[in-house]
């Protein structure tokens, strides 16, 4: 068992680490950078090591200095949280190498993931519905055309190194093909330092549709259900729910199975995130994370579980608390990312919180980090808290949502808050008929966002 477990990471996620370690009787170690000295996973961890200057690079990202904190303090595990070294399988590896336990999956498994034509072909092997497309990489321009031809238009290119949204770029005819190609090649190299671009199938009308699994990293694995995450800005989510308003209870349990037997075949520990892309009763595979996803609390609120606790139980060497049986659904949830950032343009907004109030009552659950009087710093990801909301159905969440924000105080800086009070407002929204391109094209008829 562990008595110490560091978290690497800040922010609400460093929060909800902290939090689960406390009810578990475990003792928390904070890491922050000099920016970070008054933050709030700072104050309610047990201890804290401050590791470097505000750049993310040198202080939440330095390997290093992270090993040398679980050293001073004691620290047997680390929790990576998501972004930042979460999926870093060379950091999971030199964490073994220190004798600590990486709470996660393996750094094969994160390898094997975190390369998107790998993640593909292993999920193809194990019988998981992908996008029709290239048999891996595509080595030239050439190439690329005939495969467009073959496939038929619009396509999208992707690099296989890429993320969050970056290194993608849709061809919708031949003529796109060599523009596309190319700048998907460039993204690649300069942001990932890998130029290796694949082909698939651009699908016009799909949702966003994800699995979470869960694994003992001793061949038993569960499901729980999916998440629908079709509402997106630039491929970033902003709304999330569970179940999706669109999928029925076999599909959920076909997949779902699918997903759970996948990752039972190569023994994966954890939490991990199957995201497909879902268009007429069809999933087609599109990704693997290897991690706590932002969006996991809608699925605790359904089935009722902690998945933080689950992750830090199998990396003790504990099996999970339930069974695919004991996993039922009750109710809906919804999540809004509550991010700093000033409309129309979404541009990043730091700055003094002068003051915060949560929103609370039956069915409400804010994560975030933030206290009256905080200093939002420049340097990290703009989000600054999420809303989640549960109910017996779908209306009384959107209802409680509506409630729950209406209720929420954020004054000093601008918000999202004002573009999730205007979806609310939406007849599609309540009717849950959206696809991964409804978000850009209501923003661009209402904010004149593009
Ligand atoms: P990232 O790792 O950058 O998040 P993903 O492969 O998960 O990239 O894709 C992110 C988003 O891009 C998806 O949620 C979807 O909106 C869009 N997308 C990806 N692949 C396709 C595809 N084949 N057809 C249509 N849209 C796609």
């Amino acid at each position: 068992m562990f008595d110490k477990i560091l978290i690497a990471n800040r922010g609400e996620i460093a929060l909800r680490v902290i939090r689960a370690c406390r009810e578990m009787g475990i003792q928390s170690v904070a890491v922050h950078s000099t920016a970070d000295a008054d933050a709030m996973h700072v104050r309610m961890a047990d201890e804290s090591v401050c590791i470097g200057p505000p750049s993310g690079t040198h202080s939440y990202l330095s390997i290093p200095a992270i090993i040398s904190a679980c050293e001073i303090t004691g620290a047997q595990a680390i929790h990576p949280g998501y972004g930042f070294l979460s999926e870093n399988a060379n950091f999971v590896q030199i964490v073994e190498d220190h004798g600590l336990t990486f709470i996660g999956p393996t750094a094969e498994h994160i390898r094997v993931m975190g390369d998107k034509i790998t993640a593909k072909d292993t999920m193809k092997a194990l019988g998981v519905p992908c996008v029709p497309g290239s048999d891996g990489g595509v080595p030239d321009l050439e190439t690329a055309q005939k495969l467009g031809a073959e496939i038929g238009y619009p396509v999208i290119i992707k690099a296989t190194a890429g993320g969050g949204g970056r290194g993608m770029k849709v061809a919708q005819t031949a003529a796109d093909m060599e523009q596309a190609f190319m700048t998907a090649r460039a993204e690649g190299k300069a942001a990932f330092g890998n130029d290796e671009v694949y082909i698939e199938k651009y699908l016009t009308t799909p949702r966003h549709i994800e699995i979470q699994v869960f694994g003992d990293g001793k061949g038993n694995a569960v499901h729980l259900g999916e998440r629908d995450c079709s509402l997106q800005r630039r491929h970033q989510k902003v709304f999330e729910e569970a179940p999706g308003p669109s999928i029925t209870a076999e599909e959920r349990a076909r997949i779902g199975k699918t997903c759970a037997d996948a990752v039972a075949r190569i023994n994966y520990i954890g939490a991990g995130t199957i995201e497909f892309l879902y268009e007429q009763g069809e999933f087609y595979f599109i990704e693997m994370n290897t991690r706590l996803q932002v969006e996991h609390p809608v699925t605790e609120s359904i089935f009722g579980v902690d998945l933080v606790r689950e992750q830090i139980r199998v990396a003790e060497g504990l099996p999970m608390s339930f069974t695919q049986d004991d996993l039922e659904i009750n109710g809906h949830s919804i999540e809004v990312r509550i991010n700093a950032e000033k409309l129309p343009n979404f541009s990043p907004c730091p700055g003094r919180i002068t003051q915060y109030h949560a929103p609370g009552g039956l069915g409400v659950r804010m994560d975030s980090a933030l206290y009256d009087g905080y200093s939002i710093p420049p340097y990290y990801d703009s989000l600054i808290g999420k809303l989640i909301v549960h109910g017996r159905d779908r209306p009384e969440a959107l209802a409680r949502l509506s409630r729950a924000l209406g209720e929420l105080i954020v004054d000093g800086v601008d918000t999202t808050v004002p573009l999730f009070d205007a979806l609310l407002a939406e007849k599609d929204i309540h009717t849950g008929e959206y696809n991964i391109h409804w978000l850009e094209h209501w923003l661009e008829t209402n904010l004149g966002n593009g």
